[in-house]
């Protein structure tokens, strides 16, 4: 068993709140890279530049991401995500 490795510390806030995520590494995971926050949140992904950069986003929220998280708590299920039709 590996233990994972620590890729970095991402410090923020959610709404005022200071939380930090912790970017690890593990190779024994299908998906090496992954964060944790300690609003209890975690995401993991195939590449380190996929955990940076969702690792960065996820602990400074944008305007933006923040009407969508309101957006989808809001919504049905079966209206989330982006349409494909053309
Ligand atoms: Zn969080």
């Amino acid at each position: 068993m590996s233990d994972p490795r620590l890729c970095g510390i991402h410090y923020g806030r959610h709404d005022g709140a200071r939380v930090t995520a912790t970017a690890t590494r593990d190779d024994s995971q299908t998906l090496p890279y992954g964060w944790q926050c300690t609003c209890g949140a975690s995401q993991r992904f195939p590449s380190e530049y996929d955990l940076e950069r969702s690792a960065f986003r996820h602990t400074h929220p944008t305007r933006w991401d923040r009407c969508t998280a309101a957006l989808r708590r809001i919504l049905p299920a079966g209206t989330r995500g982006r349409r494909t039709e053309r």
